[in-house]
C-alpha cells in the first residue's frame, strides 16, 4: 500500500465480506450510526480493488432523476445528461449511496432493477434499458437509529443486499485510528477515547446521536495543531451534540475532568 492508500483500520472481516461481495456482484449494505467509518471503509476498497467511486449524499429531495440523468438545455438545444448512477453503469464504478433511507421512494423503486440478477437500468425519459457494466457495483449505507424508526428501508429493498454492521470502535482500536489520523500523543488519544465512552454510556442524555469517532478526529486534529485541550473537546465534542445549554455545561465539566 503506498502513501495515497486511504488509511482504513479494520475492525472484523469487513474487507474480506466486501471482496468477496464484488467478485459476485452482491449489492453491499453498511448500516450503523454516523461517523463510524463506513465512507472511509468504501474509499479503501475502491482504491484497493482499483475501482473508481462515485458517492452521493441522499436527502430528503434526492430523486432518481437526480441520480438517472436529465434532460438539459444548452444553447438552442435540448442534451440529455448522464447522471452519477448511469454514469456509473456504463463505466463500471462502485456507486456509494450514502445515508440511502433519506432519498425520495422512487430511488429506491429505480435501483431495484440494478440489485438482482437482471443488473440493468430502465431509463425511462429515454426509453431505454441499459446493462451495468460487469465492474459496476452498488453500495449503500443505511443509518437505523437516526430519527428512530422514521425512515426505515422495507425489508424488500434490504433482503437486495449483504449487509455489515459499523459501530464505534473498541478503546484501543479508536485510540489507533486517532493516532494513525491525527499523529497525536498516545496519552491525549487515550483520554479523548475514555471522554467518548464516558459521553456514550450516559444514555440518560437521551442524545439523537451521541460521540462519534469523526468527532474524537476533529478533537484530536485540533489539540494537534496546538488549541488548548479543554477548548478542543469543547468545540469539537461537547457543542456539535446538543443545543441544550445545561447538558452542554454538564458535559463540558465532566470532559474536563477528563483531560
Ligand atoms: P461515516 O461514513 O460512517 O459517517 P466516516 O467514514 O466519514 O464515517 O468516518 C469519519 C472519520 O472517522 C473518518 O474520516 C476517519 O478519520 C475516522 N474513522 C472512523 N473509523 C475508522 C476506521 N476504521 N479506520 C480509519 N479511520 C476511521
Amino acid at each position: 500500500m503506498n502513501k495515497n492508500t486511504p488509511y482504513y483500520r479494520a475492525i472484523g472481516k469487513e474487507i474480506d465480506v466486501f471482496e468477496h461481495s464484488y467478485k459476485n456482484k452482491i449489492p453491499f449494505l453498511l448500516k450503523g450510526p454516523t461517523g463510524t467509518g463506513k465512507s472511509r471503509f468504501i474509499e479503501f476498497m475502491a482504491y484497493k480493488l482499483d475501482k473508481k467511486l462515485i458517492t452521493i449524499s441522499c436527502h430528503e429531495e434526492t430523486s432518481s432523476t437526480d441520480l438517472i440523468g436529465r434532460y438539459i438545455i444548452k444553447g438552442a438545444e435540448t442534451i440529455w445528461l448522464d447522471g452519477p448512477l448511469t454514469t456509473a453503469i456504463k463505466e463500471g464504478a462502485i456507486i456509494y449511496l450514502d445515508e440511502i433511507a433519506e432519498a425520495r421512494p422512487d430511488v429506491i423503486v429505480a435501483i431495484h432493477s440494478l440489485t438482482d440478477h437482471r443488473r440493468e437500468l430502465f431509463i425511462d425519459k429515454l426509453g431505454i434499458t441499459v446493462k451495468a457494466h460487469h465492474d459496476f457495483m452498488l453500495v449503500a449505507s443505511f443509518n437505523p437509529g437516526y430519527q428512530k424508526g422514521f425512515k426505515e428501508l422495507k425489508p424488500s429493498t434490504r433482503q437486495r443486499f449483504i449487509a455489515t454492521s459499523f459501530d464505534y470502535p473498541e478503546a484501543k482500536i479508536e485510540a489507533e485510528i486517532l493516532i494513525n489520523e491525527t499523529k497525536i500523543e498516545i496519552e491525549i488519544a487515550k483520554k479523548l477515547v475514555n471522554i467518548a465512552t464516558k459521553i456514550r454510556n450516559l444514555t440518560e442524555l437521551g442524545l439523537t446521536e451521541t460521540v462519534s469517532t469523526r468527532l474524537l478526529v476533529d478533537a484530536a486534529k485540533l489539540i494537534h495543531s496546538g488549541l488548548p485541550k479543554r477548548l478542543s473537546v469543547e468545540v469539537a465534542i461537547v457543542e456539535p451534540l446538543t443545543d441544550d445549554i445545561e447538558v452542554v455545561e454538564a458535559l463540558k465539566d465532566l470532559c474536563n475532568l477528563m483531560i
